[in-house]
C-alpha cells in the first residue's frame, strides 16, 4: 500500500511502522536523507523509521522518540563504516546517534520538547556539543 515513490531513492513502505504499516516522515528529514544517500554513494537501509507508540515501547524506544513524530530513522551502517558514514550525516544536517556494537546509525532532525535520549552513546557522541542530550521539556 505505501509502496509509492517519495523522492529519488526512497520508497514510503520504507519508514512505516512494522507493527500497523502507519507512516509519519518529515519532509525535512526525507530531503536530508536524499542529500545523505547522493553523497555517500550507496543504498540507505531504513531498519527503523516511523514508529506508533505501541511499537516504540516494544523496541524501547525512548517515551518521547522523534520515530513517533517521523523525524527520525535508523540506517544500518557496519562498525567500521560508521565514522565516514557520520561526518556525512553531520554534513547534512542530521543529528546523529552512533550505536557501533549494533551496526546501525540513528538520525535525527530534532524537534521541540525532546526528553533525554538513550543507547549505547559511545564517547565519540559526547565529544560532539550538538550531540548532547536535548533540552527535557
Ligand atoms: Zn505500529
Ligand atoms: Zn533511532
Amino acid at each position: 500500500m505505501n509502496r509509492i515513490k517519495i523522492s529519488l531513492n526512497f520508497y514510503l513502505n520504507e519508514f512505516e511502522c512494522p507493527c500497523c504499516q502507519r507512516v509519519k516522515i518529515d519532509e525535512i528529514l526525507l530531503w536530508k536523507l536524499e542529500a545523505l544517500r547522493i553523497i555517500w554513494g550507496m543504498p540507505l537501509r531504513v531498519t527503523s523509521g516511523y514508529r506508533c507508540e505501541k511499537h516504540n515501547k516494544e523496541v524501547g524506544g525512548a517515551e518521547n522518540s522523534l520515530h513517533l513524530r517521523g523525524r527520525a530513522v535508523d540506517i544500518a551502517v557496519k562498525e567500521e563504516d560508521q565514522g565516514k558514514f557520520l561526518t556525512l550525516a553531520k554534513l547534512v544536517g542530521f543529528k546523529v546517534i552512533p550505536y557501533p556494537k549494533r551496526n546501525f546509525v540513528h538520525l535525527d532532525v530534532g524537534g521541540e520538547g525532546l526528553g533525554r535520549i538513550s543507547g549505547d552513546i559511545e564517547s565519540r557522541v559526547s565529544n560532539s556539543p550538538e550531540l548532547l542530550p536535548f533540552n527535557p521539556s
